[in-house]
């Protein structure tokens, strides 16, 4: 696709990567252009975006909000959407190219399936689709002939490492992960981490659910799943490295032994800006390496006690079917209710595991039951909360 501009239409644009797609896109010098954004909540931020970008569509993705919100000043040539089924709509108009998807959680795949469907190219980095409902997607992307490419960081390294040979000539991959901030902590210290302690990352800046899944490692167990069907890899292909410096964001390691990584200092430009230009590379607004000053790479392996959320992952890779769709929602309802104080941090993982042992497994759901089975999954997580002895 080399038709410029690229209109790409941002989902999730008030987020992190939302934010960070904008900037890769004003830094684009015309080549990349914002069509449309959306947001759910922080009306406010949408509004702004919307005299910068000039979009042709501006999504305001909660009735609720939206219709309270006084939209009178957005630009004339602006099209505000807010009734349900706006984003599944928009994805679908023939001026969008490309649909980055950055919405978090769940709520995110109605959208990042019309997408496919309709044939768009997509920058993925609501990794949560892939894990509800990888067989699906991957299917349905065949189908449609459409590029799935992955904003993940580890993702996207492993997507420009697989360049250097052929699918069957990868031996497997190797993930790495920061270990988030309580590495180094006591096991039982763990329990009484705060909310505030549990926000801060020590190498990302991301928004608040992924920054709590990057303490307890369901980020990288998710990673596990995302990995396993985005690039049809067996869970035994798949391995998890401790990096603290986040530079090294992956590697592949080929059946002659060769290992090829990818690195770039830890902004999530690099890999949006690579998935929102593919297959061309163009010079960006992203901090560059600094190669003249001193620096040490360290690997380690990772501890499974401290974070058995690993553990969780394989097993939703190994098993497939429904498993997935369960503890991602069972995950992003433990880590909302961490986040209102009325869960506590060690128990998350935990809560999660009650949910998936609970299930009746159905390896072959098909979308409605997934949506199904992960709003039954954030139920039993609420029933868990309530009577949980804390
Ligand atoms: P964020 O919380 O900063 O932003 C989320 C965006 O989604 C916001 O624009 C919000 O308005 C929108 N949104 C929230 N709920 C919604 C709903 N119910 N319906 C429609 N839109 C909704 O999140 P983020 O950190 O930017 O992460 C976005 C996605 O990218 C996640 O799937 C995350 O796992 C993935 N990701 C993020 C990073 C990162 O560095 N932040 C890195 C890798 C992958
Ligand atoms: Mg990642």
């Amino acid at each position: 696709m080399n038709k410029l501009p690229r209109n790409i239409a941002v989902l999730g644009s008030t987020g992190s990567i939302g934010q960070s797609a904008l900037a890769v896109i004003a830094a684009s010098n015309g080549r990349l252009r914002a069509i449309a954004l959306s947001a759910h909540n922080r009306l406010e931020a949408l509004e702004a975006q919307s005299h910068k970008f000039h979009p042709r569509w501006l999504i305001a993705s909660n009735p609720d909000t939206s219709k309270a919100y006084d939209w009178s000043t957005i630009p004339d040539e602006c099209e505000l959407v807010w009734r349900e089924g706006g984003l599944e709509r928009i994805v679908r108009e023939e001026e969008v190219d490309v649909v980055l998807t950055a919405i978090v959680g769940s709520a995110g795949l109605a959208a990042t399936w019309a997408a496919i469907d309709a044939g768009k190219q997509i920058a993925l980095a609501n990794k949560e689709s892939l894990v509800i409902a990888g067989p699906l997607i991957m299917d349905l992307a065949k189908q449609r002939r459409v590029s799935i490419i992955p904003v993940d960081s580890e993702h996207s390294a492993v997507f420009q490492a697989m360049a250097s040979g052929r699918q069957k000539e990868v031996a497997g991959i190797v993930l790495t992960a920061s270990g988030g901030p309580f590495r180094n902590r006591l096991l039982d210290e763990l329990a009484t981490v705060t909310v505030e302690e549990a926000l801060v990352h020590p190498t990302w800046n991301m928004g608040k659910k992924i920054t709590v899944d990057s303490a307890t490692m369901m980020n990288k167990a998710l990673e596990i799943i995302e990995a396993r069907w985005l690039f049809d890899l067996t869970p035994e292909q798949i391995r998890v490295v401790i990096h603290p410096q986040s530079i090294v964001h992956s590697f592949v390691e080929f059946i002659d032994g060769s290992v090829i990584a990818q690195l770039s200092p830890p902004d999530m430009k690099i890999p949006i800006q690579y998935a929102l230009n593919y297959p061309y590379r163009h010079a960006g607004p992203a901090e560059r390496m600094d190669w003249t000053s001193r620096m040490a790479f360290d690997f380690e392996p990772a501890d499974w006690d401290r974070f058995p959320a690993l553990a969780l992952g394989y097993e939703a890779a190994r098993r497939g079917g429904t498993t997935g769709a369960v503890l991602s929602a069972a995950n992003e309802a433990a880590v909302s209710a961490f986040l209102r104080r009325r869960l506590r941090f060690h128990e998350i993982v935990p809560a999660c595991q009650s949910v998936l042992l609970a299930h009746t497994f159905d390896a072959n759901p098909t979308l409605d039951e997934l949506f199904q089975i992960d709003r039954w999954a954030r139920e039993e997580i609420d029933h868990w909360v309530c009577t949980s002895s804390r």
